[in-house]
């Protein structure tokens, strides 16, 4: 089965998010790690109405995920360069 792994949070930091988050007014770079993501690589604005809405449409994919974090922070860079 495929789900989200615990503990990677490689989509709060290689995709850019142009919406606004908490503490980062003009959404984020690509490549940076959002402010809401915690040293547990959870998100503190889990069921939070703040929370992009971006962020809650962004479902494990194989295609993006990988295998490990690593290779998912390569999986959505390149896929981000390759939808800009
Ligand atoms: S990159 Fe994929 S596996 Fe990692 S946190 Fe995001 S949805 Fe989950
Ligand atoms: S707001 Fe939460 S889900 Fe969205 S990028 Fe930041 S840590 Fe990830």
């Amino acid at each position: 089965m495929s789900t989200c792994r615990p503990g990677c949070g490689a989509c709060c930091i290689a995709p850019s998010i142009t919406s606004p988050i908490p503490g980062m007014p003009h959404g984020k770079p690509a490549g940076v790690r959002c402010v809401q993501l915690d040293d547990d690589y959870l998100c503190r604005l889990f069921d939070d109405p703040r929370r992009p809405t971006v962020c809650t449409r962004f479902n494990f994919d194989p295609e993006l995920c990988g295998d490990t974090r690593g290779q998912a922070l390569q999986l959505i860079t390149r896929w981000e360069h390759a939808t800009q």
